[in-house]
């Protein structure tokens, strides 16, 4: 069996987990990347990855919640994120938010995703990042921190911009909404297998509309783009656990 990932799920909104977690190692998948997304989520996260031996705990601030939090609230969290550097594969989920938020608070939200990538680059972490709406900002910013293992999640910016990231090293993960979504489609097409990864966003992003998805579903995204880009779904899948081991286990001595 190839070994699959899923560098995005939010564990914590499944309702089965641990069925949901058996599932997925039935099909293969060796890793799952829990991402939390505030104060709670983030405890719960940990507790994930000591329950269930594939689940790796990505810590963050999402910025549609970050935005609600009080500076003395902030700067608490980015503490404790920094007190689990040995046990966090990442940080995520973070990043900035264009449509959820008006721009008074995206601005906010800028300043607290450069709180957390200096935290990352400090403690020396891959991010994941969510940019919705704010791609091009987004991918700029990243470019002047220097940041350096990234992975853009759900990224809908448009094939220039994904070019341009992909340019700068950083990585694109496909969800399996790519089933029914022509963007995520070209997107699997025309950027490189070594800047791809593959997400669920769990429970999010199912392959047919309104269906919840789960960690086990990456399988179907490995198909899409080996039919894509016309090449053995064993040789996508083994080429992405290579990309996952670039970004989240082998480059532990670089900066993110
Ligand atoms: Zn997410």
């Amino acid at each position: 069996m190839n070994p699959l990932v899923d560098v995005h799920a939010h564990l914590e909104l499944i309702d089965d987990c641990a069925d949901a977690i058996r599932r997925a190692e039935q099909a293969g998948v060796v890793s799952v990347i829990a991402n939390g997304m505030d104060t709670s989520s983030n405890r719960q996260v940990l507790g994930f990855s000591n329950k269930f031996k594939i689940v790796k705990p990505a810590i963050g601030l999402y910025p549609a919640d970050a935005v609600t939090l009080s500076d003395e609230e902030i700067n608490r969290e980015l503490g404790f994120i920094r007190s689990k550097e040995n046990e966090i594969i990442a940080l995520g989920e973070i990043g900035l938010e264009g449509k959820r938020l008006e721009e008074g608070m995206q601005q906010r939200a800028k300043g607290i995703f450069v709180k957390l990538l200096r935290l990352a680059i400090e403690i020396r972490k891959p991010v994941i990042v969510h940019s919705r709406g704010l791609e091009a900002e987004c991918i700029s910013l990243l470019e002047e921190m220097k940041a350096k293992r990234v992975v853009l999640h759900c990224f809908c910016g448009g094939i220039e911009l994904a070019r341009k990231a992909e340019r700068l090293g950083f990585m694109l993960s496909i969800p399996c909404s790519i089933s029914r979504d022509k963007y995520f489609q070209s997107l699997a097409r025309e950027i490189s297998l070594s800047h791809l990864l593959t997400e669920t966003d769990s429970p999010f992003l199912g392959p047919k509309s309104g269906m919840k998805s789960e960690p086990a579903m990456v399988k179907r995204t490995i198909e899409r783009i080996a039919e894509l880009k016309g090449m053995e779904e064993g040789e996508v899948a083994n080429n992405i656990y290579a990309n996952y081991g670039r970004v989240f286990e082998n480059g532990k001595s670089n900066n993110p």
